[in-house]
C-alpha cells in the first residue's frame, strides 16, 4: 500500500452499502480515514452494516438524513450506480466536495500497476481474456472492478509485482480524479446510458476519463477504426497505441483476414483464434498489444487465443453436438450485441431471440438475418420478434415458452452444420432474474440435449 497518510483524519461520506461501498469504507477506515456510511435502504439485518460498525465505522441506513453534508466531510464516495440527481450528491457538487468512485482510491492506494479497460462492448471479455494471457505467462494478475471484485477489496494488498487488471465502466470512470492507469483501454464507443449521463457528449467524456491523467509513460490502446476515438486519442499524453480491425496495417496494431500484425509485422495467424465474430477483434487486439507491453511472450499469446472461447454468457461457445455448434449469447440485451453476434457466423443460423418488451424495433437486425434459416422466439417480444422475421422472409418460425423449450425445439429443425444461438436482443427481466440464469438454462438445455 503507497501513500499510507493521504486519507488520514480525513471526513469522509461513503454513499451506497453496496459491495463497492463496504470495501471503500473499510480500506479508508484502514488508512486512518473517519468514514460515515449513509446508504437510503432499509437495513434489514444487513450483515456488511454490523460488520462496519464493528470496527467503529459509523453507518447510517434508511434515508438521508437532513443536512447530514453539514458535518464538514471531506469527500463523497459514491456507489457508481448513485445518480448524480441524487440530494446528497447534488449538494455535495454545490458545495465543492469532490465526488468519487472506488476507482479513484484504489489507484491512489494500491502499488500494483493498473491496467483499466473501458468501452460500450466488449469490456469484460477484453478483461478476461487479457487475464488469462497475464496469468499465463506468469505476470500475477488480479482481476477486479465492474466484473465481480470490487477493486478496493484488493488495493491494499496488492503490491508492485503483481497488476490489476480492472473493467472500469462509465460509471466509475465519472468519479474519478486522478486515476492514472498504466495501460488504458478503450474498445468502442456507441450511444448508451443516456438517462445516466444526460447525453451522448457527457457519456463519452466520462470514458475518456481513462486516458486523462496518463502521461507518455503510460499507454493508452484504442480504436482507431472510430473518428470519434481518434480525437480523444489526440487529447492524450499518454502513448498511444492505436488499434484497427478493418486491416490498417500502419496503426499500432491491426487485423485482416490472415493475419493480426503488431507495428505492421505479421505476428500471429487469424486462423487460430478461436473466440468467433468480428466484433470480438477489437477485445482480441486490444488484450493482445497489452499482453505485449508487458512482456508475454507470444507462445502464451497465442495459446490463450487458440483456447479461449468466451466469457460465459458472451457469444460463449457451449457444445458440438452431432454437428450443431450452440452458442450462448446472452448478454446480449439489445439489438447491437445481436448484430454482432449474426455478423459472426456464415453457417446457417438458428436463432433464439426475444425476451423483456421495451418498446424498440428490431429492423436493425435486417441486414444480418441472411443465413438466420429459423427463428425460435421466447418471452414478451415473441410476437414482435416474429413479425420481424416473417418480414425478412425467415419461413421456419416457432414460439417457445422459455430459453429450455426452445433449445429443444430448434434441435429437430436443425441440420449438420447449422449454428443454433441465443441472442435475445432483449433483457430478461420478464422471465428471469437476470441474463446469467436466462444462459445458465440454455446450457442445461444444450447439456440434457446430449
Ligand atoms: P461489456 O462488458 O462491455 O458489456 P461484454 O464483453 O460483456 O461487454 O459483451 C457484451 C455483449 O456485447 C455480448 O453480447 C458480446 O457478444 C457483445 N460484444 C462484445 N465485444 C464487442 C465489441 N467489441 N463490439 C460489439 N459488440 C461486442
Amino acid at each position: 500500500m503507497k501513500n499510507h497518510t493521504q486519507f488520514k483524519g480525513e471526513k469522509v461520506l461513503i454513499l451506497g452499502l453496496a459491495k463497492s461501498g463496504f470495501a471503500a469504507a473499510k480500506l479508508l477506515h484502514s488508512s486512518g480515514a473517519i468514514v460515515t456510511v449513509n446508504d437510503s435502504s432499509q437495513e434489514q439485518g444487513n450483515r456488511e452494516a454490523q460488520e462496519l460498525r464493528s470496527v467503529g465505522i459509523e453507518v447510517i441506513t434508511g434515508g438521508h438524513p437532513e443536512g447530514i453534508l453539514d458535518r464538514g466531510f471531506h469527500l463523497i464516495v459514491k456507489n457508481p450506480g448513485i445518480p448524480y440527481s441524487n440530494v446528497v450528491v447534488a449538494e455535495g457538487i454545490r458545495r465543492g466536495i469532490p465526488i468519487w468512485t472506488e476507482i479513484e482510491i484504489t489507484s491512489r492506494i494500491s502499488e500494483a500497476p493498473i491496467i483499466a479497460i473501458t468501452g460500450s462492448n466488449g469490456k469484460t471479455t477484453t478483461t478476461t481474456l487479457l487475464y488469462h494471457m497475464l496469468n499465463i505467462a506468469g505476470k500475477n494478475p488480479i482481476i477486479a472492478g465492474n466484473i465481480g471484485t470490487v477493486s478496493c477489496s484488493i488495493a491494499e494488498n496488492a503490491t508492485a509485482e503483481e497488476i490489476i487488471v480492472l473493467e472500469a465502466s462509465s460509471f466509475q470512470l465519472m468519479g474519478t480524479e486522478k486515476f492514472q492507469p498504466k495501460i488504458a483501454i478503450w474498445t468502442n464507443l456507441y450511444e448508451a446510458h443516456l438517462d445516466y449521463h444526460g447525453s451522448a457528449d457527457a457519456y463519452a467524456m466520462a470514458k475518456a476519463a481513462i486516458t486523462a491523467n496518463q502521461t507518455s509513460s503510460d499507454y493508452f490502446i484504442y480504436n482507431d477504426d472510430q473518428p470519434l476515438l481518434q480525437k480523444f486519442a489526440a487529447s492524450s499524453s499518454a502513448t498511444k497505441i492505436p488499434f484497427s480491425i478493418k486491416g490498417r496495417k500502419e496503426v499500432g496494431i491491426s487485423a485482416d483476414e490472415d493475419y493480426i500484425y503488431w507495428n505492421g509485422e505479421p505476428y500471429v495467424k487469424r486462423s487460430i483464434i478461436k473466440l468467433p465474430g468480428q466484433h470480438n477483434l477489437e477485445n482480441i487486439v486490444a488484450a493482445t498489444a497489452a499482453a505485449i507491453l508487458n512482456d508475454c511472450d507470444k507462445k502464451t499469446i497465442e495459446n490463450v487465443l487458440s483456447s479461449f472461447t468466451g466469457v460465459r454468457h458472451r457469444m460463449q461457445f457451449v457444445k458440438e453436438l452431432k454437428g450443431r455448434t450452440f452458442y450462448n449469447d446472452s448478454k446480449a440485451t439489445n439489438t447491437l450485441a445481436t448484430k454482432s453476434a449474426l455478423a459472426a457466423f456464415s453457417a446457417p443460423t438458428i436463432l433464439i431471440a426475444g425476451g423483456l418488451d421495451r418498446g424498440l424495433s428490431f429492423d436493425e437486425l435486417k441486414p444480418y438475418m441472411k443465413n438466420v434459416k429459423a427463428v425460435v422466439t421466447v418471452g414478451e417480444t415473441a410476437n414482435k420478434i416474429a413479425d420481424f422475421a416473417r418480414s425478412c422472409g425467415v419461413l421456419n418460425i416457432i414460439s417457445a415458452s422459455n430459453v429450455q423449450d426452445a433449445v429443444e425445439k430448434s434441435f429437430p429443425v436443425s441440420e449438420v452444420g447449422d449454428i443454433i444461438l441465443l441472442s435475445p436482443a432483449c433483457a430478461s427481466w420478464d422471465q428471469y432474474p437476470n441474463f446469467e440464469i436466462r444462459g445458465d438454462q440454455f446450457i442445461d438445455a444444450v447439456m440434457k440435449l446430449s
